[in-house]
């Protein structure tokens, strides 16, 4: 079984006020390891929802999400922390860097918190993104651009199977955008399988599948 992601009949109800939301609605999904998935739709269409669960950041009304064959939604709290840090990699859109650390400092945090501090494999990732002569800046000093190409080194530093980005170019422009798309497709071709949410169409172009979201539902791109 090559799939090292299998999503079953997800669905994600939100109850408030004006009564039920469905933002998901029956998904289902398989992926391939090594993969650049990327899964476009327009704000407010699930896409957050859709991988803040896969990452278990949030919880599912229902359905099942196999990761390397087992389905994760059904671990308890500290089996879940422990894939959450060993095994997937996160890239969020807004600056997610701590700013009272170096650039180094923020690589090297995921490692330091696994109690396996290695700036060696830090530094070897920055220089992986060009980026080493930012080692020693502090967040707020450095280019948005900047900023996400960090954590993407971040998210690498546990060399994780699984990188979640939720539109993580949302706030940079067009040569920056896919100087990222490129970074995620390299990286795929080094055996990561990466899915990354966007409202870009642009990013398909990138990947090696794309899937539109939308009304709950996930189709492929056309
Ligand atoms: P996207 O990331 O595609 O913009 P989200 O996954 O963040 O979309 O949200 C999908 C839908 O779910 C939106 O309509 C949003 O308003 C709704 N939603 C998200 N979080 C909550 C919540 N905690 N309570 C109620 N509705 C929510
Ligand atoms: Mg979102």
């Amino acid at each position: 079984m090559d799939n090292i992601l299998e999503i079953k009949n997800l669905t994600k109800v939100y109850n408030d006020a004006g009564g039920e939301i469905k933002v998901l609605d029956g998904v289902s999904l398989q992926v391939k390891k090594g993969k650049f998935i990327v899964f476009i739709g327009p704000s407010g269409s699930g896409k957050s929802t859709l991988l803040n669960i896969i990452g278990l950041l949030d919880k599912a009304t229902s359905g099942e999400v196999f990761f390397e064959g087992k389905d994760i939604l059904k671990l308890k709290e500290d089996k879940r922390a422990k894939l959450r840090l060993g095994k997937f990699g996160f890239v969020f859109q807004f600056d997610s860097l701590l700013p009272d650390f170096t650039v180094l400092e923020n690589v090297n945090m995921p490692s330091l918190l696994k109690g396996k501090s290695n700036f060696e494999r830090a530094k070897k990732l920055l220089a992986k993104f060009g980026i080493e002569a930012l080692s020693d800046k502090m967040p707020p000093s450095i280019s948005g651009g900047e900023k996400q190409r960090v954590a993407i080194a971040r998210a690498l530093m546990n060399s994780p199977k699984l990188l979640l980005a939720d539109e993580p170019t949302g706030n940079l422009d067009g040569e920056r955008k896919e100087r990222i798309f490129k970074d995620f497709a390299a990286a795929a071709s080094e055996g990561l399988t990466v899915l990354m949410v966007t409202h870009d169409v642009k990013a398909a172009e990138f990947a090696d599948e794309c899937y539109r979201i939308a009304e709950g539902k996930i189709t492929l791109c056309s």
